[in-house]
């Protein structure tokens, strides 16, 4: 149907090596509901919710990071730290007993921005498996 073409479009021109939005969200240009940032790190809300706590963990700097199947051993300690965050982020919204951690990964996953991004869900009974 036309929404997963449309999705399948915007993931695969997404896949490049160019800045992407989350560069200006970053450089505050955009700005974005912050949860919770660092030297290294920035949480900010997702703009289309897809569950009452839908926060994006990102490292602010990208490093070659387009998408995790890039990731190489140098990655492994900001890897962690988005992680860790993530847990940060889930205890601050109130859903540390129950949540979720999503990394789409890639046009198959329906990854759309090529910088990336830890999902963190939850705030309702999620599903699985997921969609
Ligand atoms: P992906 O589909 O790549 O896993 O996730 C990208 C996410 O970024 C989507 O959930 C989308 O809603 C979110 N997003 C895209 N543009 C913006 C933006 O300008 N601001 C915020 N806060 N989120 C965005």
């Amino acid at each position: 149907n036309n929404e997963e073409l449309a999705a399948k479009t915007a993931a695969i021109n997404a896949d490049t090596n160019n800045p992407t939005i989350f560069d200006k969200i970053i450089s505050k240009e955009i700005p974005s509901s912050i949860v919770y940032e660092d030297e290294n790190v920035l949480a900010f809300r997702d703009i289309n919710p897809q569950a009452p706590v839908h926060v994006l963990v990102i490292p602010k700097f990208r490093d070659g990071l387009t998408e995790l199947g890039k990731a190489e051993m140098r990655h492994g300690e900001i890897l962690g730290q988005l992680l860790y965050v993530a847990r940060i982020v889930a205890e601050k919204e109130g859903v540390l007993d129950g949540f979720r951690v999503v990394i789409n990964n890639g046009v198959s996953a329906c990854q759309s921005v090529y910088h990336l991004h830890l999902h963190v869900l939850g705030g309702r009974q999620l599903k699985w498996p997921p969609g």
